[in-house]
């Protein structure tokens, strides 16, 4: 009898998720399971927390979703917390499992942990198996190699879109066989060393973790309100649930892949006609690709001050002072204190809003990226590691933008993003 693990990470689906269609198709018995790794939980060497409480809430609401989805199959989520290494091999040995399914990793940390755990897995006659699920574009169908994805996001995107195709998605299984797993014991806030966030009702949308509610904000924007129809003119919109999807939170913990968007938004043109901002959901989530590929092909170059160009970075300074001011919404600019209060109140900032405060805090404050980059991770509910880091390098000029670096004048930004300043009254006089 052939028993499996499938270890759940940024990928907490069932639908569209290769790592569970191919453990189910594959073994007898499957154990899945997530764990909660201690290493997520501490500071970094920026000083911010590397997980913030409302990222914290929105996992432990999509663990709960996932949970439920696999009881419905028969099956149920194991919970480790500590070492995933050392927690994983402990289950394959019990359980006498001969193999680990996983979602295949390509950034620092993760890639790390992944190559560490094969060897130890080996070690027991256990192997693992990974398959990359985060992607619009699968690797192998990429009209180059990864040490050949051109620098320039431009000439990565023409070529891609005449050259690749995006394949279909995998349907949930319908059954998943399992021994019996007790019921979902979810660590509390405390046991993170977080506080449970406080709801502010300023913020722009209320996210609940979770595939079903991933599922249902796309029906919303899709066919309910229409809303994809107008999004490139919406888009860089400040105020209210709807200038653009909000998807972001659940394509960071794979609560919805990125491909099931993708052949949602084909079905949608084809009942309501497509149109420019229907196709500009794709060229976004080829963005987010975009920056995944990257970080394959440079590896850790991207977190480092001069990034992937090897080059001397413009913003250098580390001042705590200033540092507090911008993170605190206190820098005497409203339009960035604005955003920042956002950020610190909700967990959420529209993509115009990241792109002014990060402008700032590097031309103006000239601090070191980085500080703004960990601090977009500890508290962005949907903090994801490629395109945090590399929006952040990108604007700080040292990643992917031709053009060099780019300097955002935030008055001006804000004179026509927020010519009414009902965006900064809401966050700044309430
Ligand atoms: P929409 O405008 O509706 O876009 C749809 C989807 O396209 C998004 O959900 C996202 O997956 C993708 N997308 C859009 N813009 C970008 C972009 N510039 N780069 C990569 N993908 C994009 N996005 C994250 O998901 N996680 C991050 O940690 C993150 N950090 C950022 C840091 C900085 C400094 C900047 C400038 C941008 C960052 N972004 C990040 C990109 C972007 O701001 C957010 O994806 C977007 O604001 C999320 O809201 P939405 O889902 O409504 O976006």
């Amino acid at each position: 009898m052939s028993t499996s693990i499938v270890w759940f990470k940024n990928d907490l689906r069932l639908n569209d998720n290769e790592t569970f269609f191919r453990a189910i198709a594959n073994s007898d018995v499957v154990l899945p399971v997530y764990c909660f790794e201690d290493k997520h939980y501490k500071t970094s060497e920026f000083g911010f927390a590397r997980t913030g409480n409302f990222r914290a809430q929105f996992l432990l609401e999509s663990l709960q979703n996932l949970d439920s989805q696999l009881r419905i199959l028969g099956s149920g989520l194991i919970i480790l917390t500590g070492d995933a290494i050392k927690e994983l091999t402990t289950v394959a040995s019990r359980f006498g499992a001969q193999t680990v399914y996983a979602m295949e990793e390509v950034a620092g940390f993760e890639k790390n942990t992944q190559q560490q755990l094969d060897k130890k897995l080996k070690e027991i006659g256990c192997v693992l198996e990974t398959f990359r699920t985060d992607t619009l574009y699968q690797e192998a169908d990429l009209p180059f190699a990864i040490k050949d994805i051109p620098e320039v996001f431009t000439v990565f995107r023409k070529k891609v879109e005449k050259e690749a195709a995006i394949r279909p998605i995998f349907n949930t299984p319908i059954q998943a066989n399992s021994p019996e797993i007790k019921s979902l014991e979810l660590p509390a806030f405390g046991q993170l060393a977080l506080s449970e966030p406080n709801i502010d009702i300023r913020r722009a949308i209320s996210f609940t973790g979770g595939a079903n509610e991933g599922h249902k904000r796309l029906q919303h924007y899709f066919s309910e309100i229409g809303a994809i129809s107008t999004y490139k003119e919406t888009r860089n919109g400040l105020v209210g649930a709807d200038y653009s999807t909000k998807f972001s939170p659940w394509l960071a913990n794979g609560s919805l892949s990125s491909r099931e968007i993708y052949h949602e938004l084909k079905k949608y043109e084809a009942t309501f006609g497509a149109n420019e901002s229907t196709y500009w959901l794709t060229f976004e989530l080829l963005w987010r690709d975009y920056f995944r590929f990257i970080m394959q092909k440079h590896g850790n170059k991207l977190f480092l001050q001069g990034g992937i160009k090897s080059k001397t970075a413009h913003s250098q300074l580390h001042d705590p002072a200033k540092l507090s001011r911008w993170v605190n919404g206190q820098t005497g600019v409203d339009f960035v204190d604005a955003n920042m209060l956002e950020l610190k109140h909700s967990g959420f900032m529209s993509n115009r809003g990241r792109q002014n405060v990060a402008s700032y805090l590097i031309n103006d404050l000239q601090i070191d990226w980085r500080y703004g980059a960990a601090y977009f991770e500890q508290q962005l509910i949907d903090y994801d590691v490629f395109s945090n880091w590399g929006n952040w390098s990108y604007l700080a000029g040292v990643g992917n933008d031709p053009r060099g670096q780019r300097y955002f004048n935030v008055e001006k930004q804000a004179e026509y993003y927020d010519a009414d300043r009902s965006y900064r009254s809401l966050w700044l006089d309430q």
